[in-house]
């Protein structure tokens, strides 16, 4: 009932009335995440929408899904609950994104609307677990941490093992 899937929320409007708002994504609404995992569930999604003291709206609040991964060194399967929580400045205009975009994640939209699954796939993309499996010896060792909002994660070791980098590998594994 709550999946209505591409709608686009008039997050002006909403901020202006402080509204919350639940929504259940499926993995069809996530593409680029569900194209890393081996199998997903359905994304819950609980939103508060308002404007911050300089008057841009901003989107705060959580979503969570359970997942299925493999480990790609020993194919080890796991089932891990992604859940990350969000804050999110919503602006139309490029530049002031890029400014606002220093010291808070800045989603830029086309002015009007913007469907949940803008506002959260990247960081369920970030929520991924950095090291997957405690076999050893797999070097993907322990430990399921959720990546910190605007906290240091520029060492070498981060590098590595950053969601991205991952996600490179999997289109370069899917080139021929
Ligand atoms: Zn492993």
């Amino acid at each position: 009932m709550n999946t209505r899937e591409h709608e686009r929320l008039s997050y002006l409007d909403l901020a202006k009335r402080k509204a919350r708002v639940t929504r259940r994504l499926s993995g069809s609404e996530l593409p680029r995440f569900s194209k890393l995992v081996d199998s997903g569930g359905i994304a819950e999604v609980e939103l508060a929408f308002a404007f911050d003291d300089a008057g841009h709206a901003q989107v705060t609040g959580y979503a969570e899904i359970e997942t299925g991964l493999v480990c790609r060194r020993c194919s080890e399967s796991l089932t891990r609950t992604i859940r990350v929580r969000l804050s999110v400045c919503l602006v139309a205009d490029e530049e002031l994104a890029t400014t606002l975009g220093v010291d808070r994640e800045v989603l830029i939209t086309d002015g009007s609307g913007v469907t949940v699954a803008e506002i959260v796939e990247d960081d369920l993309i970030l929520g991924l677990p950095e090291r997957l499996c405690e076999n050893d010896p797999c070097e993907l060792t322990p430990g399921f941490s959720y990546p910190p909002h605007g906290g240091e994660r520029d060492t070498d070791e981060d590098r590595e093992a950053n969601p991205f980098s991952v996600l490179k590998q999997f289109k370069q594994n899917r080139d021929f």
